[in-house]
């Protein structure tokens, strides 16, 4: 079991941003940016390449729901970043399905 699957049952704490039906927004315990929330689907995917179109419509209010978070945050205008880290080049670490919202700052560039 994945440390977002524990938080996600309550078994450790977290800073919880939003909670609905499909998904959880949490604070980054090391943040990489001023604003750095993590949003992450209840339902256990490994990664991007586990997803399945039956994933589509959850896959799409993930994107919706972190898009409300940076407006919540005040990160609409100047912008954002959402990221889904896929297996090792990319730095995945946790294996439960996550996308990064950062920003706050002007970010470097992607890779
Ligand atoms: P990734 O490298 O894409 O798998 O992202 C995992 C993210 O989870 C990293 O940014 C970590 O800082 C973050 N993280 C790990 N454990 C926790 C935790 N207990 N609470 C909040 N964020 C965490």
């Amino acid at each position: 079991m994945t440390i977002f699957k524990k938080i996600i049952d309550r078994e450790i704490p977290a800073q919880i941003l939003f909670e609905d039906d499909l998904c959880l927004a949490i604070q980054d315990i090391q943040p990489l940016a001023p604003v750095h929330i993590l949003i992450i689907p209840k339902k256990e995917i490994r990664s991007m390449n586990e997803a399945t179109p039956e994933d589509q419509k959850l896959l799409g209010h993930l994107l919706l729901v972190a898009r409300d978070l940076a407006q919540k945050n005040n990160l609409s205008k100047d912008g954002y970043r959402l990221v889904f880290n896929t297996n090792a080049y990319a730095g995945q670490t946790v294996f439960h399905l996550h996308l990064h919202l950062l920003g706050g700052e002007k970010l470097g560039p992607i890779a």
